[in-house]
């Protein structure tokens, strides 16, 4: 059995590290905004080359907590790409205000340009362009449409650690950019976690007082309504391990996803992962399309390979949207590719072998 990740192998492999960390915490017993906390968001900042980084509860908060930083709320509509995680447009409705949704390229399956500015009203106050998979948004595009409209780009990086576009780091284009490190992402944590990186002072002081009950420094004076979204220590302690592996552990990605493509690439039957120059693709998930998806599957099951499907559904057409009443032929690529896309196992510690062995099954028998 090949799984699609393996959490304990990594653990394994920096196993004292970790010990000592949580170790270290325990014996602090700092838990809420502990050591560990501040000097994670500092290094976390510094390896992106951004000011700020603030520590949230899981990277859904984190996004709605910029947004409402930046006082997006009723009436006001958020522009999202049409294939995604469901948090990157359910957090535009818990904020109160409306996701509205754009078709994606079907080349790198991010939000499509082209295909913005049509969708851009009064009331358009952000967009949120999603690095998906681990490949970087055409940022160069949407910074141009963002400053003639005038409305804010918030970047969702939370398949994209340590993704970079052009030499910049993903996570730097916009206002502010939010992280998750949900356990399975390229750095994650042992539970929830999630942050918001941006280089505004004001922004990230107003984000700080939001996700801790509207408090700012003094304990007691709640100048703002908040909440409670915090990274804990424990989980802090643990990025603080991994991080400096995390460059390590992409370029690992990035050497299985090389050696995927080298070998599946002579079935032309299969539509590979994009490889550009000047752009890092961190590979958070190894997606290809293959018309007869079912057959694909099959095999994958019959050979006990593990498979998932980066997203069954645009978000569109999810059950929760169905009060928009929107049409497919309003997103015609989301709607191709959610028909044919298909995740491979890949993380750092996937061998060569066991990706020999995939693709010998997939080539032999697809
Ligand atoms: C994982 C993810 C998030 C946030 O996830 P949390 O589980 O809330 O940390 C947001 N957007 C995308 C695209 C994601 O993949």
């Amino acid at each position: 059995m090949i799984p699609f990740v393996d959490l304990h192998a990594q653990y394994l492999s920096i196993k004292s590290d970790i010990d000592k960390a949580i170790e270290s915490c325990i014996a602090d017993s700092n838990f809420i905004k502990g050591k560990a906390v501040s000097d994670f968001e500092m290094a976390f900042a510094d390896w992106l080359g951004a000011k700020y980084c603030l520590g949230c509860g899981n990277g859904t908060d984190a996004l709605e907590i910029i947004m409402k930083s930046l006082n997006i709320g009723p009436g006001d509509e958020v522009l999202v790409p049409a294939l995604s995680w469901i948090s990157t447009a359910e957090a535009v409705n818990n904020i109160g205000a409306e996701p509205v949704f754009v078709d994606i390229r079907h080349d790198t399956y991010t939000i499509d340009p082209e295909k913005i500015e049509n969708k851009i009203t009064a009331r358009t106050k952000a967009i949120i362009p999603v690095h998906l998979y681990g490949f970087p948004a055409d940022m160069i595009e949407i910074t141009v449409i963002s400053e003639k409209h005038k409305i804010h780009i918030i970047e969702d990086c939370a398949q994209a650690h340590g993704a970079e576009y052009y030499g910049k780091k993903a996570g730097i284009f916009g206002i502010a950019s939010v992280f998750s490190f949900f356990p399975s992402k390229n750095l994650g944590a042992y539970g929830d976690g999630g942050a918001i990186i941006t280089n505004d002072q004001k922004l990230y002081e107003i984000a700080m007082k939001i996700s801790n009950h509207g408090q700012l420094k003094t304990k007691h004076e709640h100048t703002v309504i908040g909440r409670n979204s915090r990274l804990d220590s424990l989980q802090a302690s643990i990025l603080n391990a991994k991080l400096g592996y995390l460059d390590k552990w992409n370029s690992q990605r990035e050497i299985i996803a090389e050696h995927y493509i080298k070998r599946l690439t002579v079935n032309e039957e299969f539509c590979l992962p994009l490889i550009q120059p000047d752009i890092k693709h961190v590979f958070h998930l190894f997606v290809i399309r293959c018309k007869r998806r079912d057959d694909m599957i099959k095999l994958l099951n019959e050979k006990s390979i593990s498979w998932a499907v980066h997203y069954p559904h645009p978000l569109p057409f999810l059950a929760a949207y169905k009060y928009k009443k929107h049409l497919p032929s309003e997103f015609p690529v989301s709607c191709q590719v959610t028909r044919e896309v298909i995740s491979l196992p890949i993380y750092p510690e996937l061998t060569e072998s066991q990706v020999d062995l995939i693709c010998d099954q997939i080539l032999e028998n697809y």
